[in-house]
C-alpha cells in the first residue's frame, strides 16, 4: 500500500520535505500538503517590503510544482487537532484526514506584549505576507512614512533595513539596555547604536511602550515609560514569536518550548515528525536540544524528517545558532553560544572603524563568535564564513588558537592549515550532494549555469 504523507505547513520545513521525499520516492506514494497562507519564504518578504521585488516572487510554490511531485494541496486550510491514536487529524472546515507519517512544520507567530492600543489600526506584526500587505497598503499615500517599531530584535532589524532602504523615518523602542539583545554582546551592539544614530534612526533602548493611542488624523501617539511622547503614522510590534502549537492540544505529543524531537526529526510518536520553528530540535556539538527560529535549521529540518519519512534513517547532526543580519550597511554576525561568560573570549573593538570581533573559546575549541563591520569590508565578510566553518566542523584549533589570538584579522591561515574547507566539503546533510531545487518561478530557467565548484554542493544532474 502505498504511504500517505501529511504535511502541515508551506514553509521552508515544508516545501524542503516534499523535494527529498521525493528524491527517495517515486512519485507512488501520496503526499497532501495543509497550509493557511500560499507556500513561500518569510526571508523574502523584506525584498518584497524594500520594493524590489514582487510580492510573487517570495513564493515557493505553484500548481506546476505540486503537479510534478505529485502532491495533493489543501492551500488555504489549517489543521486544528491531531490524534496520535489513530492516525488522524482534523481540518477546521471539519474533514478528517488519515496519515501514515505526519510532519508538523507549523512555524511561529508573533507574541505581543499587553500594551493598550496594539488593537488601533495602523499598530500591526510584521511577519507575515499579510504583514507586510497591510503595512504596504497603510504606507502607501504617505510621502515619507514614519515608522515606530517595538522591539530591536533580529527579524525586527531585518525588515527595518528594508524600511530604511525605502527612505522611512524610522524609531525603535527597545525593553533592554541595547539592541539585538539575544545577538549581541553590549560592546557590539554599541556600534550598531552609533551607526544608526549616524543613519538617523532614533533609539530608545532601556525603555517600554506605556500605551498607544490615536492622534490626529491617522496618527498614533505612542506614550514611553522615559516619560518621552513619540507621534507615528505606524506602530510595528516586534517582541517575539511563539511557536504555533495550538494543534497539539491534547494530542500527547511531547513539547518543551517547541515540540520535542529526536535526532531523526521524530516526536515521541515514530511516525510523527516536527521541524522549524515550531520545533525544539538537536544542537550540533551538544547533548542538548533548543529553538533555533532560523532560515538554515528549517531547511535542514525539512530535509532530514523529508529523509525520514520515505524511510531513510538519516541522523541529523544538530543545528548551529547563526544569525547574520545587515542593519542599514553595517553587517553583524553572531554564531554558536557567543554569550557564554565560563568561556576564554578574544575581542577586537575599535569603534570609530565599526570593527568589532568576540571570539569563544573552551579549551582550543572556538564555541561562538562575534562580528560587526562595514558592507564593504570583505576582509570581515569572508573571515565571518570562515569562523562559521570553524565552528560547523568544530575543528580544534591546537596551536593556531594562539595564532588568532595574537592575529585576530588572519583567520584565513588556520583556516587553510586545518583544512576545514575540505571538511566542509566532504560533508552532505543526507550523505549525497544535494538536489537544485525544483521550483522555479514561472516555470524560468536558470539562465547561468553551475561552475564546477558549484556541482561539488549541487548536484547539476
Ligand atoms: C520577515 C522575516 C525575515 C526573516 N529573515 C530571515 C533571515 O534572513 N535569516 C534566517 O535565518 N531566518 C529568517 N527568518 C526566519 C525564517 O523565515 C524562519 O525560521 C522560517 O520561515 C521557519 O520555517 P518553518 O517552515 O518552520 O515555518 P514558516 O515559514 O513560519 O511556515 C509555517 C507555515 O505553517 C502555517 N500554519 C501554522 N499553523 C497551521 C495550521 N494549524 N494549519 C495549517 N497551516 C498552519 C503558517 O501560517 C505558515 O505559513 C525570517 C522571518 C521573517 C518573518
Amino acid at each position: 500500500m502505498a504511504q500517505h504523507h501529511i504535511i502541515i505547513g508551506g514553509g521552508p520545513v515544508a516545501t524542503n520535505a516534499i523535494e527529498t521525499i521525493r528524491e527517495f520516492e517515486s512519485t507512488g506514494s501520496q503526499i497532501t500538503l495543509i497550509c493557511d497562507e500560499p507556500a513561500h519564504s518569510r526571508m523574502a518578504l523584506p525584498y518584497w517590503l524594500a520594493n524590489q521585488i514582487p510580492r510573487e516572487h517570495t513564493y515557493t510554490a505553484d500548481d506546476d510544482f505540486y503537479q510534478r511531485l505529485n502532491v495533493e494541496t489543501r492551500i488555504p486550510e489549517q489543521v486544528q487537532s491531531i490524534n496520535p491514536g489513530d492516525n488522524t487529524l482534523q481540518l477546521a472546515g471539519g474533514d478528517t484526514l488519515q496519515f501514515d507519517n505526519l510532519l508538523i512544520a507549523t512555524g511561529a507567530s508573533p507574541l505581543n506584549p499587553p500594551i493598550p492600543g496594539l488593537d488601533l489600526p495602523g499598530v500591526q506584526s510584521l511577519w507575515s505576507l499579510a504583514h507586510t500587505e497591510s503595512l504596504l497598503n497603510a504606507t502607501d499615500a504617505l510621502k515619507k512614512p514614519r515608522v515606530l517599531m517595538i522591539g530591536a530584535g533580529f527579524i525586527g532589524f531585518i525588515m527595518l533595513n528594508a524600511m530604511y532602504k525605502r527612505g522611512w523615518q524610522l524609531e525603535v523602542v527597545e525593553r533592554e539596555p541595547h539592541v539585538l539583545p539575544r545577538m549581541l554582546d553590549v560592546g557590539a551592539a554599541a556600534l550598531v547604536e552609533n551607526w544608526l544614530a549616524e543613519k538617523e534612526v532614533e533609539l530608545h533602548c532601556g525603555t517600554t511602550v506605556q500605551s498607544i493611542s490615536q492622534g490626529d488624523g491617522s496618527t498614533k501617539v505612542v506614550e514611553l515609560d522615559s516619560g518621552q511622547t513619540v507621534e507615528t503614522d505606524v506602530v510595528i510590534v516586534a517582541t517575539g514569536i511563539q511557536p504555533n502549537l495550538g494543534l497539539l492540544d491534547g494530542s500527547g505529543i511531547a513539547t518543551g518550548e517547541g515540540i520535542v524531537v529526536n535526532d531523526l526529526m521524530q516526536t515521541n510518536f515514530k511516525n510523527i515528525y516536527a521541524g522549524g520553528d515550531a520545533a525544539q530540535g538537536p544542537i550540533l556539538h551538544s547533548d542538548q536540544t533548543a529553538m533555533h527560529p532560523i532560515q538554515p535549521t528549517a531547511v535542514d529540518h525539512g530535509r532530514i524528517a523529508g529523509a525520514n519519512m520515505a524511510g531513510q534513517k538519516i541522523h541529523y547532526p544538530g543545528s548551529l545558532l547563526m544569525n547574520v543580519l545587515d542593519v542599514c550597511g553595517l553587517q553583524c554576525a553572531s554564531f554558536g553560544v557567543w554569550s557564554d561568560s565560563s568561556a576564554e573570549a578574544i575581542t577586537i573593538s575599535n569603534a570609530t572603524g565599526y570593527v568589532y570581533r568576540n571570539m569563544l573559546w573552551q579549551d582550543d575549541e572556538m564555541v561562538g563568535a562575534i562580528f560587526v563591520g562595514r558592507a564593504g569590508d570583505v576582509g570581515m565578510l569572508t573571515d565571518v564564513g570562515m569562523v562559521k566553518g570553524i565552528l560547523q566542523t568544530g575543528t580544534r584549533l591546537g596551536a593556531w588558537k594562539a595564532h588568532i589570538k595574537e592575529n585576530p584579522f588572519d583567520i584565513r591561515r588556520p583556516y587553510m592549515a586545518l583544512k576545514v574547507a575540505q571538511q566542509l566539503a566532504g560533508t552532505t546533510l543526507l550523505g549525497r550532494a544535494a538536489q537544485p531545487r525544483q521550483y522555479r518561478f514561472g516555470g524560468q530557467e536558470a539562465t547561468v549555469p553551475p561552475n564546477p565548484s558549484h556541482q561539488v554542493y549541487v548536484s547539476t544532474k
